[in-house]
Parts: C-alpha cells; sequence; structure tokens
C-alpha cells in the first residue's frame, strides 16, 4: 500500500487530520495487499487484516455484524485458501461480530481471544438496553432501532482463549498473539515477525486514546501503555491498527506509540499525586493538562476523549466515587437545588438571562445555569430554548466525541420538551 505520506514522523501529523470519523473512514474498502500475501481492509469504519499462510489465513479481527457479508466478499475476491483461524483484537461489537458468513460457507476456524471476552459478552448479555442509551446519548442513535447482542447465538464465542500470551504456527509461520488492558480487559494484539508487521487492534488509533469515556466501564490507561511500549519493542515496519490508516516504518510506528504511552503515563501520575495529596476530583482534573511537546502530535488530538475523561477514569480505579465535597455524599436531587437557586435569584428566566450573558466567557457554568432553569421550570420555553442555544454552541466548540454527543444529548431533551409543549398547547 506505502502511502508515502505517512512513512515519517513529520508527516504523520500533516497527513491525519479530521473528525475521528474522517480517520476512521480510509476509503480503502478493498482488501489491498499491504505486503506479500497480507490483505487489509476497512469495513465501513473497522479494519481487518488477513495473512496468507499455505495452512489457510489468520484474520485479525472480524469487523461488525452489518458489514460481514461485504467484507467476506471482498476478501474472497482476492484469496480462496480456508479461514485457519481468528484473533478478535477485542469483543467490541465493530470488532467481533463478521464471522457468520464464514460459518455458514462450511470455514471452521479456530476463533482465538484473551480469557477475558468471555466475561465481556456474559456482560452484554446483561446490559443490552444499557448500551443501546449510551449510543443514543454518545451518538444520537435511537435506543430502540438498535439490537444489542443478548442472545448465546448473537455471539460467535472464541474457542480458544490465553491468559498473557499465545504462539500460532500456522502453515509453518509463527504469529505471537500478546494479551493487554487498553480500552478493554480483553484485548490482544498480534505480532507477525517474519513479516514484520504488528496488528493493534485499538491500541493504536491515531488520536489521543479512547481511555476515558464517560459513559463506560473502566478503562486502563497504564495498561495500554504497557501494550504501546511492548508494541514498540518488536520493531515492526508497518503497524495495522483497528481503524484508521495503517503506520510505516519501525522508527515511526516506536515514536507514535512511546510518545502515546508518555502522555498516557503522565495523566495517570498527575492523578496518582493528587490523589496522594488528598485533593477533590476536580481539583485534580485542573491539572491536567498534556505536555507542550506532544500536544503538537495530531496522533495525540483529543477526538475522542479528553485527557479530564482519561483522569477522571484513573481517579475511579484508584479512589472511590465521592468527589471531595461534604454535600455531596448524600446530596439533596439536582431537581431540588436547581429549583431552590431558581427561587432565590427570582425565577428561572434570570437563570436564563445570566446563562446568556456569561455564555461567551464561561460556557461552563452557563451550561450549568441553563441546566438548573430546565429542572426548575420544565415547562418554561425560554429556559427549554436556553439549554439548545447554550449547550448547541458548546457541542460546536467542543473538539471531544464524547463530549459532544452530551452536549448534543442535551440540546435534543430540550427541543423534545419543546415540541411537547408546542403539542400540548
Ligand atoms: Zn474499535
Amino acid at each position: 500500500m506505502s502511502n508515502p505520506e505517512i512513512n515519517d514522523i513529520e508527516n504523520i501529523d500533516q497527513s491525519i487530520g479530521g473528525t475521528v470519523f474522517e480517520r476512521f473512514f480510509t476509503g480503502q474498502r478493498e482488501a489491498r495487499e499491504v505486503a506479500p500475501k497480507t490483505f487489509f481492509m476497512t469495513a465501513d469504519y473497522v479494519n481487518i487484516a488477513v495473512f496468507e499462510t499455505s495452512e489457510g489465513l489468520l484474520m485479525v479481527d472480524s469487523g461488525t455484524k452489518e458489514a460481514a457479508q461485504s467484507t467476506y466478499d471482498e476478501i474472497r475476491k482476492h484469496t480462496q485458501a480456508p479461514l485457519h483461524a481468528v484473533v478478535y483484537t477485542h469483543g467490541h461489537l465493530d470488532h467481533a461480530f463478521g464471522l457468520k458468513p464464514w460459518l455458514e460457507a462450511g470455514e471452521k476456524p479456530r476463533v482465538i481471544a484473551q480469557e477475558n471476552m468471555i466475561d465481556r459478552f456474559n456482560t452484554y448479555r446483561k446490559t443490552g438496553r444499557m448500551n443501546a442509551h449510551i449510543n443514543e446519548v454518545q451518538f444520537g442513535i435511537d435506543a430502540g432501532l438498535v439490537q444489542w447482542p443478548t442472545e448465546m447465538d448473537d455471539f460467535v464465542w472464541p474457542d480458544l482463549t490465553y491468559h498473557d500470551r499465545l504462539t500460532l504456527n500456522i502453515g509453518g509461520e509463527r504469529f505471537e498473539v500478546y494479551a493487554a488492558k487498553g480500552e478493554t480487559d480483553d484485548a490482544s494484539w498480534v505480532w507477525a515477525p517474519e513479516r514484520s508487521i504488528v496488528c493493534t487492534g485499538d491500541l493504536w488509533e491515531g488520536m489521543l486514546p479512547n481511555c476515558g469515556n464517560p459513559q463506560k466501564v473502566q478503562r486502563y490507561p497504564e495498561g495500554w501503555a504497557d501494550a504501546l511500549e511492548a508494541i514498540a519493542s518488536v520493531g515492526s515496519d508497518m503497524l495495522l491498527p483497528g481503524h484508521g490508516m495503517p503506520v510505516e516504518g519501525a522508527d515511526t510506528i516506536r515514536e507514535c506509540c512511546m510518545n502515546t504511552a508518555v502522555t498516557l503515563r503522565g495523566i495517570v501520575e498527575t492523578v496518582l499525586v493528587g490523589l496522594n495529596k488528598g485533593q477533590k476530583h476536580e481539583e485534580i482534573i485542573a491539572q491536567i493538562e498534556i505536555p507542550e511537546d506532544m500536544r503538537k502530535h495530531a496522533y495525540l488530538d483529543p477526538l475522542y476523549d479528553r485527557a479530564e475523561f482519561i483522569a477522571r477514569n484513573v481517579i475511579r480505579m484508584y479512589g472511590g466515587w465521592w468527589d471531595g465535597w461534604s454535600s455531596s455524599v448524600i446530596p439533596a436531587p439536582m431537581a431540588t437545588r436547581a429549583i431552590e437557586v431558581a427561587n432565590l435569584a427570582g425565577g428561572a428566566s434570570v437563570l436564563v438571562k445570566r446563562a446568556r450573558e456569561i455564555s461567551a466567557n464561561d460556557p461552563a457554568l452557563a451550561c450549568h445555569l441553563a441546566e438548573w432553569a430546565a429542572l426548575a421550570e420544565p415547562q418554561n420555553r425560554d429556559a427549554q430554548q436556553c439549554v439548545i442555544d447554550i449547550f448547541k454552541t458548546r457541542a460546536d466548540g467542543e473538539i471531544s466525541l464524547m463530549g459532544r454527543g452530551i452536549f448534543s444529548h442535551a440540546v435534543r431533551k430540550a427541543e423534545k420538551a419543546i415540541a411537547a409543549m408546542e403539542e400540548n398547547a
């Protein structure tokens, strides 16, 4: 494939740009032979790598359920070799749900995953509706429309799991599979030494790691850094990620991985210093900053998660949920507080006026005022409109997809409230 523009560290910063989705949509739907007998393609927005050996194919990730048939058809245009084995890099919906067409075609691959994936799939069985709600907030996808996997048959379960490391010999070729904890606790990455290619799954995303998602389960910044350091240490010449463009050149790969690891470790260190000083969560968060020499790298842009979100995730890992304010351990409900503040101010309209006044200079505080106004007087159209305007501006100015998702959700909720008022008028 050799994209000369992403062969060195200076150029990688210039060649990747745009939103998360623009980075994830590589435009490479065709399976390309990126190295002899090594195919790489993007199905919708997730990548699949296929190593052809004399004994059959080793596939790394299987993509989504929705893109499964087209992925199968595309790979079969390039090779008819039997599917010997599949490694799921982790159990997310975009990576581990595309095997059915292969099985229906009579293939009998070993399905390989890190041992924690079984627990992940079992967790999915308990939390399908929750995940639908999360995606509604995050992406605006109607929770009623998406069917998350919850039945045994919705999954193609791994039949070969491993703890920390697994060596595969396929067609006389060695492939190393390593366990990691990063975005998930069930991650694997694959090293093909004889081809000098590493498949990272989502351990490399070409942006600040998605390691602090406000709505998701625990993520592992230190495990992520460990994995990136291990990936850097193998010295591969080509990195095939779970999303976005490959990275080429051993020096570039090493530097990208190490800089990302250093950045994650810096966030963890700041949180631990704050926790050890007994600081409140907000005091710790206020100190979180990506150093200047790291901020300049486009592959550390906080396009998905912010550094503060990662820090909150570290607080959760090492500490409790109490934020340090005495009143918040057994708090008054938010709506009760909002009604009291609005009464003291002289009505929700005063909060609305103040929110609009300060929104340019202090958008975070303006969001609180707007939310209180709408909570205090849900039937006040101006208050709901204020939520729409202020959160819309906040969303438009927000770089992280996760922040933008939550702000946009507030807008949609207020729009629904106004629509309901109009219907009842
Ligand atoms: Zn993914």
